[in-house]
């Protein structure tokens, strides 16, 4: 009890201090803010081209130690305390017409609003200020009590209490939003498709005292921590009552945009404050600003800032602002607004200063629109708790869990996009944002399986890699240890992606990124050895030319190159150690740079740039390395914008005027990448693995579907038909697509291309069998001996007087890889597992003698004739069978044609099923003719939504018979 009125006693001592801004005439202002930094005072706004730094100092002391420094400073006027004072002498509730709301009268409209628009307002408290004052938000948004799938965007004013400008803004937008809504439809769609949360005042105490902090002298711009495990207390300070709040608030919610409003400058200010290193959506970010600042017209024509915004570090460093949090901890994209260079000007300027910022509020609001957003839900319509990624982005967003919808905000442009969610298989899609701004897009995610996952690692000559261990990414990790041929099992993992490593001993020896699936789960790893194009052990540094005390030395045992072979490098110093000759990257594609370092360089300040460059100018950057690492660190950087060039590497040390470390250790200096001639056999799609998909990519080949189209469309490149060549007969045939699965089932097979020697196929002749039927001419063909039916591929010559040619596989398709196109009327097939038979129904009208049969089985190639029993002459209906055709186009996006025949009128049912057995649509059901019908599927199930990307299964029942058939979607 006695500890606890200590600590009570300290905040109201440091509440009575007197905190004051100053001005500083800077010399050179970066030193001069490290310096400021260093000492934790507040530093308020910077004019670089002045030179003047504005710092907020919490007391007397803090100007005694500024003078003590050495800097120029002098204390300025303190007119928003006056003006604070002048202001809450008012006690009136009534609101003001020409001056700025009290506290007292910025509450009391609150809860009028909020009471006279109950259909699109709900005001909440976020929780209390130091001294009790209620800390608000204004919701407004059509059905302010339901979670509807809008984006969820938020305006925050005066975390610095003296900063006041915005505060009226926002009660003037909230006046705005309110008493137009119905009337301008601009103002409608807006609130009706946008949930929008405005807080006027974040610092009420601050306000009242007429100071920047709150009233512990926090300020709270700089009381956030840090994103990515930086710093959790910077200005280390506890989390005042004010951030816990925003904070609470903001994990509770699904922000994607907002601002936060201040004064003391014009100008839009965009992530990152802490570091120059650029955000993942640097480029949207500055489109946000802009956004803002082009409707804000002494904004844009600011002097200082070019089209009014800056990125928050050019301008000032600063650490624990509310935007970086907001970026760095939540999917929301918060900006800075600094709207008025006078942070408490005379109230007959708010008028002004609401005509500058009116469409500029309204404009930024609506920029919440932008980009992708849809629902991201499991097969039954739940919502789920998902991830949302966009390849090359490092940001990861997510879906608001209670209605699923996720609000992606991203510039015009083609995106890959991935949702993810626990216990649920990955969709990935490509995307395209157009021009106009924005696009819907659904994400149906089929529930995860566990799955058995059977793979083995092989080397180039196709060869198991005995003994290594073997690390999957579950959650925990699951390890197995490879057998003597290489094999391994994980049994029961949930389909999903994952990333898989191999290791011997505490050597990486191979690593790949997989989705596994029930029908992706057999898996063979290529391990492939690097080529290296150049390679420094960094015994010397005979390979270099160097800039500065480069020098080899011995470091932790090892030989290396450092730039300050003795003690540390000095201040302000550019040390370059550059190769001399270029390395050639010719003959390898995917080249990497790689190097492992040790370093002592002055965090954020001190640098060593990792540079490229075709010519010995004009240095590309790769990366900048910072800070301290203690231990051996690998570094790895792609070449591949030189690929095919002669490259010049170098490392350039870049010190500024302050603080010096014991600079960088560099050693084992390697360029490589896979030699361009380097085929890895069965790789058909180039994935870096062996898979069922690439035998189906060879059977699609075979009747004249584009299997890759993004890869490499038809017709393939050499490589690409070398690479699935795998038996060398020079043709891409069923044959190939056999032997790829069995390298899958047998670990010891090797390929002809190989080991050179052939697989010897089982001999296997086809049969076909009249069935007497009088309406039509109908075959079987089917292979003998049964059960050793391997790989087929064939295709009906196209001959003239032959009509309604119907053909059907039947048999145990399903589990084996098999294409048909029905317009080449081109069938090819490999069962993988052996024991499945397949038959195949040709039913045709022919006044001929007999079609002819072109077919390859097991790469045997022949011509079955099939020989009319009956002179059909007189036949004019057409063939009726119990047929359900293969869809056509197969793969599909976004419909695809079905056709059936019945063999008499009857009852018939014709749906499509996913591979969780749930009927998505039904297609027909009721009395149905005889003879040949057909139907197109959009891809929409039964509710008219658009169903995912993935297989599904066509079902004909009718006459106490069904068949089905198997279908892709791919979006
Ligand atoms: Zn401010």
């Amino acid at each position: 009890m006695k500890k606890h009125s200590l600590i009570l006693f300290l905040v109201l001592q440091s509440a009575l201090a007197i905190a004051f801004p100053a001005r500083i005439n800077s010399w050179n202002v970066d030193r001069d803010l490290k310096t400021l930094n260093a000492h934790n005072i507040n530093v308020d706004n910077v004019n670089r081209a002045t030179g003047t730094i504005v710092v907020y100092l919490r007391d007397d002391s803090e100007m005694a130690l500024l003078l003590d420094e050495g800097f120029s400073a002098e204390k300025l006027p303190d007119l928003a305390r006056e003006n604070a004072a002048r202001l809450h002498q008012n006690s009136s509730k009534d609101a003001p017409k020409d001056d700025y709301y009290t506290i007292t009268q910025y509450n009391q409209f609150m809860l009028d609003t909020a009471a006279q628009y109950p259909n699109i307002c709900s005001l909440s408290q976020i929780g209390t200020s130091v001294q009790g004052r209620p800390l608000y938000f204004m919701k407004i948004t059509d059905n302010p009590s339901l979670e509807e799938a809008e984006p969820e965007f938020k305006f925050i004013s005066s975390i610095h209490g003296d900063e006041v400008v915005g505060y009226d803004m926002c009660i003037r937008l909230i006046q705005l939003l309110t008493s137009e809504y119905g009337n301008n439809t601009r103002i409608s769609n807006l609130v009706n498709n946008t949930e929008i949360w405005i807080c006027p005042m974040l610092n009420p105490d601050g306000f009242v005292l007429g100071q920047r902090f709150n009233a512990t002298g926090i300020d709270l711009n700089r009381n956030f921590p840090m994103p990515f495990g930086g710093n959790q207390h910077p200005d280390g300070n506890p989390w005042a009552h004010e951030t816990i709040a925003v904070m609470d608030f903001g994990n509770l919610h699904n922000f994607v945009l907002s601002a936060n409003y201040h004064g003391g400058a014009l100008v839009a200010n965009y992530p990152w404050d802490y570091t120059f290193a650029l955000a993942p959506d640097n480029a949207l970010l500055i489109e946000a600003a802009l956004t803002y600042a082009r409707h804000n017209l002494p904004m844009y024509n600011s002097t200082e800032f070019n089209q009014g915004i800056t990125n928050g570090a050019e301008w000032y460093v600063i650490t624990g602002s509310m935007q970086d949090w907001n970026y760095g901890f939540t999917d929301c994209m918060d900006i800075t607004l600094e709207i008025s260079n006078n942070k408490w000007p005379p109230a007959s300027q708010l008028p002004t200063f609401w005509a500058q910022n009116q469409e500029s509020m309204l404009s930024f609001m609506e920029f919440a629109q932008r980009g992708i957003h849809g629902l991201v839900t499991s097969q039954s319509g739940s919502p789920l708790s998902a991830t949302i990624t966009v390849q090359g982005n490092a940001k990861v967003m997510h879906t608001d869990p209670a209605v699923g919808d996720f609000h992606r905000l991203l510039l015009p442009g083609t995106y890959t996009v991935t949702a993810s969610a626990p216990g649920y298989l990955p969709q990935t899609v490509d995307i395209t944002v157009p021009v106009s701004g924005s696009v819907e897009y659904n994400f149906v995610l089929d529930e995860a399986q566990a799955v058995d996952l059977i793979g083995q690692l092989r080397d180039i000559d196709g060869f198991g890699i005995p003994g290594v261990s073997v690390s999957i990414d579950t959650v925990p990790a699951s390890n197995a240890t490879a057998d003597a041929l290489g094999c391994f099992v994980f049994s029961g993992i949930p389909e999903g992606q994952y990333h898989i490593t191999f290791r011997s001993g505490n050597q990486l020896v191979h690593e790949q990124d997989i989705l596994l699936t029930m029908f992706n789960n057999r898996l063979v790893f290529v391990q492939i050895e690097p080529q290296q194009s150049f390679y420094d052990s960094c015994e010397s540094i005979t390979n270099w030319t160097a800039n500065g005390p480069w020098a080899a030395v011995t470091h932790m045992g090892e030989s290396v190159i450092t730039d300050s072979p003795s003690g540390n490098y000095a201040n302000n110093t550019l040390r370059i150690l550059r190769i001399t000759n270029p390395i050639s990257l010719q003959n390898i594609i995917e080249p990497t740079l790689s190097f492992k370092a040790v370093y002592d360089l002055e965090n954020g300040y001190d640098f060593v740039l990792v540079q490229a460059s075709t010519t010995t100018s004009n240095w590309t950057e790769l990366g900048r390395i910072t800070g301290t690492q203690a231990d051996w660190q690998d570094f790895s950087y792609s070449l591949q914008q030189f690929s095919g060039q002669n490259v010049y590497i170098r490392f350039a040390l870049d010190s500024d005027w302050s603080v010096n470390g014991d600079g960088i250790y560099l050693d084992d200096i390697t360029v490589a990448g896979i030699g361009a001639d380097q085929i890895v056999f069965g790789d058909v799609d180039s994935d870096g693995l062996i898979s069922v998909k690439d035998a189906q990519a060879v059977i699609d080949y075979t009747v004249g579907f584009d299997p890759l189209p993004d890869i490499d469309s038809l017709p393939w490149s050499t490589e690409r038909v070398t690479a699935a060549d795998v038996d060398l007969s020079l043709v891409l045939d069923s044959k190939d697509a056999w032997l790829i699965g069995q390298y899958l089932y047998d670990p010891e097979f090797r390929f002809q291309a190989q080991s050179g020697e052939e697989a010897v196929l089982p001999s296997v002749s086809l049969n076909a069998e009249h069935i007497d039927d009088p309406s039509f001419i109908y075959y079987v063909v089917s292979g003998t001996p049964a059960g050793e039916f391997y790989c087929i591929d064939w295709q009906l010559l196209p001959q003239d007087g032959v009509t309604n040619s119907e053909v059907t596989p039947s048999g145990d398709i399903f589990d084996g890889i098999s294409a048909f196109n029905p317009h080449l009327l081109k069938y090819a097939h490999a069962q993988l597992g052996g024991s499945g038979n397949l038959s195949f129904a040709f039913a045709y009208n022919t006044s001929l003698p007999g079609i002819n049969l072109a077919y390859s089985v097991n790469g045997q190639s022949d011509v079955l004739n099939l020989p009319s029993s009956v002179a059909n002459e007189d036949l004019v209906e057409p063939p009726a069978v119990f047929v359900l055709q293969q869809n056509y186009p197969n793969p599909f996006n976004p419909s695809t044609r079905i056709e059936f025949s019945l063999p008499k009128d009857q009852e018939a049912w014709l749906g499509i099923y996913n591979t969780r057995g749930q009927l998505m649509k039904t297609l027909l059901n009721g009395q149905t003719a005889k003879g040949s019908h057909q139907t197109v599927w959009n891809g929409l199930d039964d509710n008219g939504l658009p169903v995912a990307s993935g297989i599904y299964l066509c079902k004909l029942v009718s006459g106490g018979k069904s068949q089905v058939r198997k279908m892709i979607l791919m979006k």
